[in-house]
């Protein structure tokens, strides 16, 4: 599945109708997910662990942003759903910040990166907004995320990417 069909399938499954903005900690508690806020080292932005038997772990930095914990969040239930569609019982995948998620350059972290932008941006409503002339700060209001993420999200909606 694409990062997109992923994120439409969780939207209508399990956000329903509940608008914007999507919470992403809400979908993964749904999911059976435990979500944990703690303090990281400054080089990790993340991080999703299960053991054998019990209920896989999202960790996200309690020092973040709402903004950013929100994308974190997004992002590491994008890597949970690779592990689930391999059918992984344990793993541990721990995220850094300036890794090579932002030059794209390794797949699972531009399907991570790409889900979260679908998740909490959904590519319908943006366009809807965005041909309404909403401006960018306002849509960044509206979906609780950063400038940097509306602006990228628009520019790859209009090189219609994902
Ligand atoms: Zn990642």
């Amino acid at each position: 599945m694409t990062p997109k069909e992923s994120a439409d399938i969780i939207l209508k499954d399990i956000w329903g109708n509940r608008g914007f903005p999507v919470d992403p900690v809400w979908i993964a508690k749904k999911m059976g997910i435990r979500i944990i806020e703690t303090k990281l080292p400054s080089e990790v932005s993340g991080a999703l662990i299960k053991d054998k038997g019990s209920d896989p772990v999202i960790i996200i930095s309690k020092t973040d942003s709402i903004n950013r914990k929100r994308f974190s969040c997004a992002h590491e239930l994008g890597h949970y759903l690779k592990r689930v569609e391999n059918e992984e019982e344990s793993y541990q995948y721990v995220d850094l910040r300036n890794n090579d998620s932002a030059s794209g350059t390794n797949d699972e972290e531009v399907f991570a990166n790409q889900f979260a932008a679908c998740l909490l941006m959904p590519k319908e409503d943006i366009t809807r907004l965005y041909k309404e002339r909403v401006p960018s700060f306002m849509l960044a209001q509206k979906f609780s995320v950063s400038d940097d993420a509306i602006r990228f999200r628009l520019k790859n909606i209009k090189l219609s990417k994902i």
